[in-house]
């Protein structure tokens, strides 16, 4: 599933193309057609990300939201392009100059401003949201302090922090050296602050470059993070049985919540 940084990856580039513009919506899938033809010819006045939701603003009030989920996947295009309009495209919108290709999606509906606001009360601070009402770290700790879950597994709850998902869960619990299992509310202080700052600055990372890379090159031998080779851009996720690239004791791994999580027993403590 795409992880924060994906989505708001998707908002930032598919803002400089359609931003401003009147756009031409609709359903070749056939899915979304009272949907997409409630915007089409209005203009898109921006695109906003939160957590994992993605929201197109139109200046009539409405908002498409869509959320990728498991399966969804865009395709942007400048036009004219020979890559085809696929049957399973639910969204499609053009205008003169370019094309975006929706496939797949969780949700792809037309809301207002209310339900908006309702979905993006009920997410968790997100590290790539530079401006928020209450202090970020006291809603996390807030969040977190009715829940005796392990925080591997807390954290993946787009309710308590928007935008994370297994891979950046594993990496950041590794960076700021703490214990997976660790019930949610006796995580102390410096560990959410800590939780907090890692978060904004690998998602930061990651939107930027459009992959997550956690590793300081220099525990892998190399000098630069673009000399990182495909397996060396991270510390744990998927790396079980394997040396730590800090301490050198063997990755595990375990089933926390359905999913594996992956960690060094010696520095997550
Ligand atoms: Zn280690």
């Amino acid at each position: 599933m795409p992880e924060g940084h994906t989505i708001h990856r998707a908002a930032r580039l598919q803002n400089k193309r359609f931003k401003g513009k009147e756009l031409q919506s609709e359903s070749p899938q056939g899915r979304f057609v009272s949907g997409a033809s409630l915007v089409d010819g209005r203009k898109l006045k921006k695109i906003h990300a939160n957590g994992k939701h993605l929201f197109y603003e139109f200046d009539s009030g409405d908002f498409v939201h869509v959320h990728l989920g498991l399966f969804g996947k865009f395709r942007t295009h400048a036009l004219p392009t020979d890559d085809p309009v696929s049957e399973n495209c639910r969204w499609l919108v053009t205008t003169d100059t370019d094309r975006l290709h929706l496939t797949g999606p969780t949700v792809c509906e037309v809301i207002n401003i209310e339900q908006v606001e309702s979905i993006r009360h009920r997410l968790g601070p997100d590290p790539l949201v530079k401006r928020h009402k209450d202090d970020p770290v006291e809603k996390l700790a807030k969040r977190l302090s009715r829940r005796s879950i392990p925080i591997g597994a807390a954290i993946l709850d787009q309710k308590v922090i928007a935008g994370l998902g297994n891979v950046y869960r594993a990496e950041i619990l590794y960076l700021i050296g703490l214990d997976p299992f660790t019930p949610a509310n006796e995580v102390g202080e410096a560990h959410l602050s800590a939780l907090w700052a890692e978060s904004i600055r690998l998602l930061t990372l990651g939107e930027k470059a459009g992959r997550i890379v956690t590793t300081d090159p220099s525990d892998v031998g190399k000098k630069r993070s673009s000399d990182l080779g495909r397996y060396e851009r991270l510390y744990c996720y998927k790396r079980q049985g394997e040396q730590c690239r800090r301490c050198g004791d063997t990755i595990r791994t375990a089933n926390i919540d359905g999913r594996n999580i992956w960690w060094c027993p010696t520095e997550q403590t």
